[in-house]
């Protein structure tokens, strides 16, 4: 059996899971309206890894004996002034989440909760990864600036990106 204060963490954490797939799809639609398909492409798989990263702890909680539950998932941004400024956004946000990972991680620690914590450590490695390629990403952007070749390349790169469910889902 799960602890209350775990149970309610990754209740919370599902929901910011979710809040995350939201953000991604209105940065999704926000490119797509703007004309950049490749970026509407990149989030609109991003929007699928949170989903996936949602349902990963809700087989977790249940596993687990836990309840989930589901609560409202606020309102996100709908505009961006370009992909730098959403790319930036992007990596705030799993700044954010990262945090909220390790505070699981560190209530997991408390309660000596092994079970917990070895499944937070795929969202620890996954964020290393997350922050990473919004981090890259920027720094490809604030490269090309306005340059409209290096804008469409770069558009044409993140058209590229497919969807592979991660592992995690399965076990
Ligand atoms: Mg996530």
């Amino acid at each position: 059996m799960i602890s209350n204060k775990i149970q309610d963490a990754i209740n919370a954490q599902i929901n910011a899971e979710f809040w995350s797939a939201y953000l991604y799809l209105s940065m999704s639609m926000h490119f797509e309206a703007e004309g950049r398909q490749g970026v509407a492409n990149w989030f609109k798989i991003q929007f699928q890894e949170e989903q996936a990263h949602a349902q990963i702890f809700i087989n977790y909680l249940n596993q687990r004996g836990g309840r989930v539950v589901l609560k409202a998932i606020d309102a996100v941004p709908t505009s961006w002034e370009s992909p730098l400024d959403a790319f930036k956004a992007t990596l705030e946000h799993e700044q954010k989440v990262t945090a909220m990972i390790n505070n699981i991680y560190a209530i997991a620690e408390a309660e000596n909760d092994y079970a917990t914590r070895d499944r937070l450590n795929w969202f620890v490695t996954e964020q290393v990864e997350e922050e990473d390629n919004a981090r890259q990403l920027i720094d490809k952007y604030a490269m090309i600036g306005d340059n409209g070749m290096g804008q469409y390349m770069l558009d044409q790169e993140l058209a590229a990106r497919v969807y592979n469910a991660p592992a995690a889902l399965g076990e």
